[in-house]
């Protein structure tokens, strides 16, 4: 195989804020592996909040590049293991990686990655669209700016957000999902869950800060609303520490390491009675493609990131009011549509 690095910018329709950061502009890396004519793309964007710099993944693609030149390709979770301890201190870059290989192999079989895992599309999970933190005004605006979705994500964290949410009611009957990104204390979640409730609120993702363990069991006993994991849960060995603080969890590709661990953590979650949720980052259709594979085997999906661009890089699955359409493309369905230097 061989190995091609590539680096775009991924301009934002809007600035998205969450609770700790604003961004207009995302960097994101793209690999693809060529072999025997194929091509296979991955995706991981850089994040200042996990440590991860376009050059910090580069240097570590560059590390197993002449590893790559040396195997044929046979099965992408074979790979995943091979590489491991080369790429286990940046998971971003072994996610890239990971992604290229699964979507080479389903080129080279002709067939979708799903397929080959011996999954069908029949019935799939509806994805939210998320409203970044703004004023409520805007946060309306961006609500109406994708009218009739049946379910929506709201990022929370601010002095006022139960204010955000009652307002955002007034204007819709869709599922509601909120995300405080750490923002809480035990006793807002606990007090917050029981009007959210009453405000059609799904779940609420990631309350408390990531090390609050004790804190986050009273919030599972004491809400009204289901607790999701993300910033708790980032690899395999979290999932077991989930059991009995979280009701499920959300699952990102780049925090874990790509497709290969993601399935480990689905089948983990399953044995421990959690629910699965798979996240996206704010990026392109390459890496949302990668995460479409892991739709049969999902309770929730946040996978919008694309639709949050003023302008993407491939083609790929698309999203339409919630709903999942693949490509007529085997591997992850991905078609590089910007040019590469
Ligand atoms: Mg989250």
């Amino acid at each position: 195989m061989q190995l091609s690095i590539h680096e775009f910018d991924l301009p934002l329709r809007h600035v998205f804020r969450i609770s700790r950061e604003a961004i207009a502009v995302q960097k994101t890396l793209i690999v693809e592996l060529e072999e025997g004519g194929h091509r296979g793309y991955g995706e991981a964007t850089t994040s200042d909040y996990y440590g991860c710099s376009f050059s910090s993944m580069a240097e570590a693609l560059e590390r197993v590049r002449r590893r790559l030149a040396a195997e044929t390709l046979r099965d992408p979770a074979q790979l995943w293991d091979l590489l491991e301890p080369e790429l286990r201190h940046n998971p971003f870059a072994h996610c890239a990686l990971d992604q290229a290989a699964h979507d080479l192999w389903g080129k080279k079989c002709g067939k979708p990655v799903y397929s080959l895992w011996g999954l069908s599309t029949e019935r799939l999970p509806l994805t939210n669209y998320t409203i970044g933190i703004d004023d409520i005004g805007v946060m309306v605006a961006k609500m109406k700016e994708f009218e009739n979705w049946p379910i929506y994500k709201i990022k929370l964290g601010t002095d006022h957000d139960l204010d955000i949410v009652r307002e955002l009611r007034r204007h819709t009957q869709a599922v509601f999902r909120v995300d405080a990104n750490c923002g809480w204390t035990a006793e807002e979640a606990i007090r917050n869950s029981h009007e959210l409730k009453q405000l059609n609120v799904e779940f609420i993702e990631q309350p408390l800060p990531a090390d609050r363990w004790e804190d986050m069991k009273r919030v599972r006993a004491e809400s009204a609303l289901p607790v999701i994991a993300d910033e708790s849960c980032i690899q395999p060995p979290d999932v077991d520490r989930c059991r009995g603080y979280f009701h499920g969890i959300n699952i990102k590709l780049v925090k874990c390491g790509g497709l290969t661990p993601a399935r480990r953590m689905i089948q983990r979650a399953r044995q421990l009675g959690l629910k699965v949720m798979v996240g996206c980052m704010t990026e392109s259709t390459v890496g949302i493609s990668a995460i479409a594979q892991l739709l049969p085997m999902l309770d929730y999906v946040d996978m919008d990131g694309a639709l949050l661009l003023a302008g993407d890089i491939a083609a790929g699955v698309t999203i339409e009011r919630g709903v999942c359409r693949y490509p007529d493309v085997p591997g992850c369905g991905i078609t590089l549509t910007a040019p590469v230097s």
